[in-house]
């Protein structure tokens, strides 16, 4: 007794000035219009959105275009505070000539890491960067069934280059079990034939337990999912579904779609290390480019 220096009450400090700031999450959806890319974002968000019960929705711009659009939002569960930044990509995919139209997308998300970097450079060391580095990048695949598209690969490349990306297939009520079972496994290959790079990453100071949970993530890359923003009532339960003539689809229910999963890696299990990596792979590989090229 007596000998206790108390150093270990750090992670309490550094817990309550992290939950007192709040954490910023910054996730970016990418694919073709009408693929359900603003609902899946509300089935997931909007529920907890502390300014608004509305909608989560960028003004409507014309498909024609590639603006980006950022939208910040808070959310709050249990007195911890998420701001959450929806960065919405409209335009991908969607015109008949579709070169370079990932190059506002890559744009937007270097742009990022360079704001940071200059703030890193000027700012005073230990102040605060507010973080605006996309963290996250919800790749929707048309269920299509068949393959992705040559633009797909393109993109997906171009994107795993500077960001975490998480394919999901979007509209999954739209297939049967065996359709989606066939199609995850055929766009798998497809991307391990491409080398696509998906998050998550295995990093060395990863314990079993957590190589273990990556490999579970991407034995179920990408996440067939649904999303809705009406509730229907099953058993007397009203739930997030979708109703159509052949029955109910219950979105959270994980006989029906992977939504649950996707869920739970993105804010359960994933959330931190999504930023983590963004910060200790993305960035850096952005970072040390920038000042190899300034020194030469
Ligand atoms: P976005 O253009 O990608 O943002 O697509 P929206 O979220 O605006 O959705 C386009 C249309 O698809 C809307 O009518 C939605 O109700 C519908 N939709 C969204 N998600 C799903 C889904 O999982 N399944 C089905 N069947 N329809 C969906
Ligand atoms: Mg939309």
């Amino acid at each position: 007794a007596g000998s206790y220096v108390g150093f270990d009450t750090i992670t309490r400090q550094i817990e309550h000035k992290l939950l007192k700031r709040g954490f910023q999450f910054n996730v970016m959806v990418v694919g073709q219009t009408g693929l359900g890319k603003s609902t899946l974002i509300n089935t997931l968000f909007a529920s907890h959105l502390v300014e608004s019960k509305g909608r989560i929705e960028p003004e409507a711009v014309s498909p024609s275009t590639t603006e980006i659009h950022a939208q910040s939002h808070i959310i709050s569960e249990n007195g911890v505070k998420l701001k959450l930044n929806i960065i919405d990509t409209p335009g991908y995919g969607d015109l008949i000539n579709n070169e370079g139209c990932w190059d506002p997308i890559i744009k937007h998300i270097k742009d990022q890491h360079s704001a940071y970097l200059r703030k890193e450079l000027t700012a005073m060391r230990d102040r605060y960067i507010p973080d605006t580095r996309v963290h996250c990048c919800l790749f929707f695949i048309n269920p299509t069934g068949h393959t992705l598209k040559p633009i797909d690969i393109v993109v997906l490349k171009k994107l795993t280059d500077v960001v975490n990306v998480v394919p999901v297939i979007a509209k999954a009520d739209s297939m049967t079990l065996e359709e989606r079972a066939l199609f995850k496994e055929r766009i798998m290959a497809e991307l391990q034939h491409h080398q696509v790079r998906l998050y998550p990453f295995d990093a060395e100071e990863n314990d079993d337990e957590e190589l273990q949970l990556n490999q579970r993530i991407r034995s179920m890359l990408p996440f067939a999912v649904v999303g809705s923003e009406r509730n229907v009532v099953i058993d007397g339960k009203s739930v997030r579904g979708r109703k159509n003539r052949w029955g109910v689809i219950n979105v959270e229910d994980e006989r029906h779609c992977e939504f649950v999963y996707l869920r739970n890696f993105l804010t359960r299990t994933h959330l931190q290390d999504l930023i983590e990596t963004t910060a200790q792979i993305h960035y850096e590989t952005f970072r040390s480019k920038q000042l190899l090229a300034l020194k030469e």
